[in-house]
C-alpha cells in the first residue's frame, strides 16, 4: 500500500495515535481510545469502564460527558513558562498576536498589569525582548506590511505604536489619544493604508457604551495618524440588554476574506459586517463569558471561555463544530489567543498565571 510518509506501518502502534486513553484500561497497560470522560473521578473511559463504573453505587451518579473528537491530545499541547517582573501586582496575559520578520515566527503578549509588552521567538520559545508602556496595554497587532505594532493602552485611551526590528527588539515611536477606551484591536489591511478595528466600553474609565470604532491608518513621515472612520453602538446588536455592564466587548478579531467582524462581548460573539450592519449572533451553552477570540483562514472561529476555562470551534457560520481545549489540559481562566495559518498554531494565554499554551491543531 502506498504511504506518503517514511514511517514503516510496524513503528505505527495504535498508542501513538491515541489522543484520550481509557484511563482505568491504561492502568492496567492497555490503550484503548476513550468516548466518555467523569467529572468528579477527573478520567476518561471506554464504553466497558464506564458500565463498570456506573454499576457501583459510589459512581453510578458521576456526571459523564463525551470527549469531543475535536480535542487537541496534551501531546501536542506545550506549556510555555513566561518570565515575570513582579510577582506583587496580580498577572493576565491580556492580549497576544503573530509576528513574522524574515524567517523569525515571533509572539507578542501584552500584560496589563505589569505594563509590559513582550516578545517570544516561536524557535526556542523564549522572550527576547520586551518594553514598558507605562500603561495597560491591552490589544496587540501588527500592522501588515510594515516593521509597526498597534497596541491598546486601557486606562490611558490611548493607542501605542511600537517598532519591531529584525532582532526582534521593541521601541516605543508614538502615542495617539483616541476618545474612546481601548481594549482588543485587529487591523483590516487595505491598498494604501490600514484600519484599525477596536472595541470599548465595560471599564471604570468609560464614558461610552460597548461599540466597535474603526480609525484609518495613515504613516505620515511626520508620524502616524489616526482618522475616525466608524463607530457602532453595540447596544443596537442585543436590544434586550439594559445596562452596558451586561453587554462586555473584549476583544475583536477579522475575517478578511468573509468581510467579518467579530466581537466577543462575554455572552457570546456578535457579528458584523465591515458596514457595521449585524450579521447576527452566536454562542454555546458549555462557553461561559467569552472573551478571547481568534480566526483562521478558513473562516473557523476560536471562541475562550473565560469561566467555562475551555476554548471552543465555531465555522463562519457560527455552528459548533467542537471543543479544542478546557480544563482537562490545564486551563484555568483563558483571556486571549491566536492563531498563525501557516504552521496551524494556537496560542492560549490566561489570568492568574504567567504560562501560555501552544497547541499544534
Ligand atoms: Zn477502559
Ligand atoms: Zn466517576
Amino acid at each position: 500500500m502506498a504511504t506518503t510518509c517514511n514511517m514503516s506501518d510496524e513503528l505505527l502502534t495504535e498508542s501513538m495515535w491515541i489522543g484520550f486513553p481509557c484511563s482505568p484500561c491504561k492502568k492496567g497497560g492497555i490503550i484503548v481510545e476513550a468516548s466518555k470522560y467523569c467529572e468528579e473521578c477527573g478520567e476518561n473511559m471506554c464504553d466497558g469502564c464506564l458500565r463498570f463504573h456506573q454499576r457501583f453505587a459510589a459512581t453510578s451518579d458521576h456526571t459523564v460527558s463525551v470527549i469531543s473528537k475535536t480535542l487537541v491530545p496534551k501531546e501536542r499541547i506545550t506549556e510555555v513558562t513566561i518570565p515575570t517582573y513582579s510577582t506583587s501586582s496580580p498577572y493576565e496575559i491580556t492580549g497576544m498576536c503573530f509576528v513574522r520578520r524574515g524567517e523569525k515566527l515571533a509572539l507578542l503578549l501584552t500584560e496589563r498589569y505589569s505594563l509590559f509588552v513582550k516578545i517570544m521567538d516561536m524557535n526556542s520559545n523564549k522572550v527576547v525582548s520586551s518594553v514598558s508602556i507605562q500603561s495597560e496595554p491591552y490589544g496587540v497587532k501588527h500592522l501588515p506590511e510594515s516593521d509597526k505594532l498597534a497596541v491598546t493602552s486601557l486606562d490611558t485611551q490611548e493607542i501605542v505604536f511600537i517598532e519591531i526590528d529584525d532582532e526582534l527588539n521593541l521601541r516605543i515611536i508614538q502615542r495617539v489619544k483616541i476618545p474612546q477606551s481601548c481594549r482588543g484591536l485587529d487591523v483590516i489591511s487595505g491598498p494604501f493604508n490600514d484600519n484599525i478595528v477596536l472595541v470599548s466600553g465595560g471599564h471604570k474609565h468609560d464614558t461610552n457604551k460597548g461599540s466597535v470604532n474603526i480609525y484609518g491608518v495613515v504613516n505620515n513621515p511626520d508620524g502616524i495618524q489616526l482618522f475616525p472612520l466608524k463607530k457602532f453602538q453595540l447596544q443596537s446588536f442585543r436590544p434586550n440588554l439594559k445596562s452596558y455592564q451586561t453587554l462586555y466587548p473584549k476583544n475583536v478579531t477579522i475575517d478578511s476574506l468573509r468581510k467579518k467582524i467579530y466581537v466577543s462581548d462575554g455572552r457570546g460573539v456578535l457579528v458584523l459586517d465591515f458596514a457595521g450592519k449585524s450579521q447576527g449572533t452566536f454562542s454555546d451553552p458549555k462557553l461561559d463569558r467569552s472573551r478571547g477570540i481568534c480566526c483562521d483562514l478558513d473562516g473557523n472561529v476560536y471562541v475562550g471561555g473565560e469561566m467555562s476555562a475551555n476554548i471552543l470551534k465555531f465555522d463562519c457560520h457560527g455552528n459548533l463544530i467542537g471543543e479544542i481545549a478546557d480544563k482537562r489540559v490545564g486551563l484555568k481562566s483563558p483571556f486571549s489567543m491566536c492563531f498563525d495559518s501557516s504552521t496551524k498554531t494556537l496560542v492560549i494565554g490566561s489570568q492568574n498565571e504567567n504560562v501560555i499554551r501552544i497547541l499544534r491543531l
